[in-house]
């Protein structure tokens, strides 16, 4: 049983001020990889532009990464701070400026390396070099990536041929088809060194916003405490978290969010986070790939509307009820009513809920997690 957690965490107003050397302390520029809006808007970007300037630190900022980052966004960051001699890297915003993040700072440690390489296990004697210092400013309550060793990104798998040939495509006509796409995290694991946790930043969220990253928070503790990877110190983080939720949840419901619930929402975050460090997610995160991809849905919903399916057909009924018990839930019903109450009805075409469970089915890397034995129809039963 091991229990590693090497991000330091300040979870503070003004933290990013408060610890402006601690972040300057970690090169000599800094590239700062963003969103396209929202980091200016809620002054997380001003505020880490205006700590470097204190310490004397230069900087460049990068802000084209797009909600489900891309390699190839993610390339273009890494190429912006290679031509600009940036030696770390600060991720401001919601789960994709993060991951871009990490996985640009793993980039820019090798810049010899074609982006290909994400994507490849890192082998010894293979000449690869660690990821450059990575910190993390987070202005969304929900993946806890700033905690996490995982930068998932949106990858094109196969070539363009197939992406117009697909049989059965015109089921698609409400939503463009985008043909084989799929979101997978990188092989590298990249903990980020700083995580500078400002609660202040949350309160531009709209009320969407705000649930669907809350969502992807319970997904993860969920995920984390029923899976094949689980330890008593998992299950730490885990039961914390989501006593730590069950607290906010009538409230998230009715959306009264203030200071209070934006604190407890960002604790079973980050200890969501921490939790899925140790284990991994399981198929609710596995399943909801593709159904990003493809019909645009937000991350935490799409993963949120598997929980209910997850649940109901996990094999060991006690840790269940465990699960529902720590989240104040009377029942398995109970908690699907409120999962439909909070994110609403989704409708997911057959063809491409087959093309999901068949993949995932296919993966043995996404099965590993889960700890029985799974088949077509049993996956099928879980949308
Ligand atoms: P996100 O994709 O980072 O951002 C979603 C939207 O929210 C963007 O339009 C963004 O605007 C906006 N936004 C961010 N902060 C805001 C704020 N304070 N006020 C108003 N709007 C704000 O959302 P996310 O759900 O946090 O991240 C999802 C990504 O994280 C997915 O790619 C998922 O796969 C990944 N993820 C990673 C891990 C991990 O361990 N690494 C875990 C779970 C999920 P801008 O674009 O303008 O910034
Ligand atoms: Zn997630």
């Amino acid at each position: 049983m091991v229990l590693y957690m090497p991000t330091k965490v300040y979870q503070e107003k003004r933290c990013v001020e408060n610890h402006s050397r601690e972040l300057a302390a970690l090169g000599t520029k800094a590239l700062i990889v963003t969103g396209k809006h929202s980091s200016r808007v809620n002054g997380s970007l001003e505020d880490v532009k205006n700590a470097l300037d204190r310490e004397g630190v230069s900087w460049t900022v990068f802000d084209e990464v797009e909600e489900n980052p891309s390699v190839e966004t993610v390339k273009k960051a890494a190429s912006l701070g290679t031509s600009a001699g940036a030696d770390f890297v600060i991720g401001i915003g919601g789960g994709s400026p993060m991951d871009a993040a990490k996985a640009a700072a793993l980039l820019l440690a090798n810049p010899e390396q074609d982006a290909d390489f994400l994507y490849q296990k890192p082998r010894a004697g293979s000449g690869i070099k660690p990821a450059v210092p990575v910190a993390e400013v987070p202005t969304t309550a929900g993946t806890g990536s700033e905690v996490t060793p995982y930068a998932i990104l949106t990858k094109s798998s196969l070539p363009q041929i197939v992406l117009t040939t697909v049989p059965g495509a015109d089921v698609h006509h409400a939503f463009p088809y985008l043909g084989q796409r799929t979101k997978q995290s990188i092989s590298h694991h990249i903990f980020p060194t700083l995580a500078l946790v400002d609660l202040s930043y949350l309160q531009t969220a709209s009320r969407d916003g705000c649930v669907y990253t809350a969502v992807d928070t319970l997904a993860h503790l969920i995920e984390s405490h029923l899976n094949a990877n689980t330890t008593d110190y998992s299950r730490f983080y885990s039961e914390m978290g989501l006593r730590t939720w069950a607290k906010v949840k009538d409230r998230l419901l009715r959306y009264e969010i203030g200071e209070e619930e934006r604190r407890l929402l960002m604790n079973a975050c980050t200890l969501g986070g921490m939790a899925i460090s140790h284990t991994g997610t399981s198929l609710p995160h596995g399943l909801s790939y593709p159904v990003t991809c493809e019909m645009g849905l937000p991350h935490g919903k799409a993963v949120g509307i598997f929980l209910p399916g997850f649940l109901r057909g996990y094999g060991d009924r006690e840790e269940v009820m465990r699960v529902l018990s720590l989240l104040e839930f009377g029942s398995e019903q109970g908690f699907s009513e409120y999962i439909r109450a909070l994110l609403g009805e989704v409708s997911i075409p057959d063809e491409l809920w087959e093309r999901d469970v068949n993949g995932l089915l296919e993966n043995p890397r996404k099965l590993k997690n889960y700890p029985f034995q799974l088949d077509h129809d049993r996956l099928w039963a879980m949308r």
